[in-house]
């Protein structure tokens, strides 16, 4: 894998902390010339979901293969039989196309991600205003269950701890000024 080419700009945090919604925003914003890297996951697919935009819904016997054969960048098991990961094919795809390569990914993932390209990342926390606020949102999206929303709540209480390992801390009180912020920052990052 190149090492010289390109961006990567991660955004991780508990589900439910606005991170999805600034990644969409920053995707806009032309000059940024970003791409979105789009995970491999094992997990059903939920909502409106598309495959091969949000993500490359894939079976677990299938994502175990692609471990055995080195194809991702980090991957992880984020919940119970739940594989998540990014494949190196993608960042590559996403350089060879000269743009940027930004990624809504977990907590651990998005600093598996910083170790392995140091210089290269922008590693972004985007923090809910607190815990109550988080489940709030997670509940108003109406698209988990009870038992998902609390197996949530409880791993977002582990990750918090993890901040403060992130380049920045992007608290999301303000959606508006979160994307705003969010924008000022990839962009200096990118001009680098
Ligand atoms: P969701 O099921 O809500 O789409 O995602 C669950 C968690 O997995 C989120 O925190 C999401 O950011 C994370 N995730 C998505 N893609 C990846 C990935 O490629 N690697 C890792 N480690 N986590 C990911």
């Amino acid at each position: 894998m190149h090492k010289n080419k390109g961006k990567l700009i991660v955004f991780s945090a508990p589900s439910g902390s606005g991170k999805t919604t600034i990644v969409h925003h920053l995707l806009k914003q032309k000059a940024l010339h970003l791409d979105f890297s789009i995970s491999a996951t094992s997990r059903e697919r939920r909502g409106k979901e598309i495959d091969g935009e949000d993500y490359h819904f894939i079976t677990l016997e299938d994502f175990k293969n692609q471990i055995n054969k080195g194809e991702f960048i980090e991957w992880e098991e984020v919940y119970q039989n739940n594989f998540y990961g990014t494949l190196k094919s993608e960042v590559e795809r996403i350089w060879a196309n000269g743009k940027h390569a930004i990624f809504d990914i977990d907590v651990i993932g998005g600093m598996r991600i910083k170790r392995k390209f140091p210089e290269q990342t922008l590693a972004v926390f985007v923090q809910p205003p607190s815990i109550e606020e988080m489940e709030k949102r997670l509940r108003n999206r109406q698209t988990d269950t009870e038992e998902k929303i609390k197996e949530r709540v409880a791993k977002a209480e582990r990750e918090f701890k993890f901040a403060k390992d992130f380049d920045v801390i992007l608290v999301n009180d303000n959606l508006e000024t979160a994307k705003k912020e969010a924008e000022i920052l990839v962009g200096g990052f990118i001009k680098k």
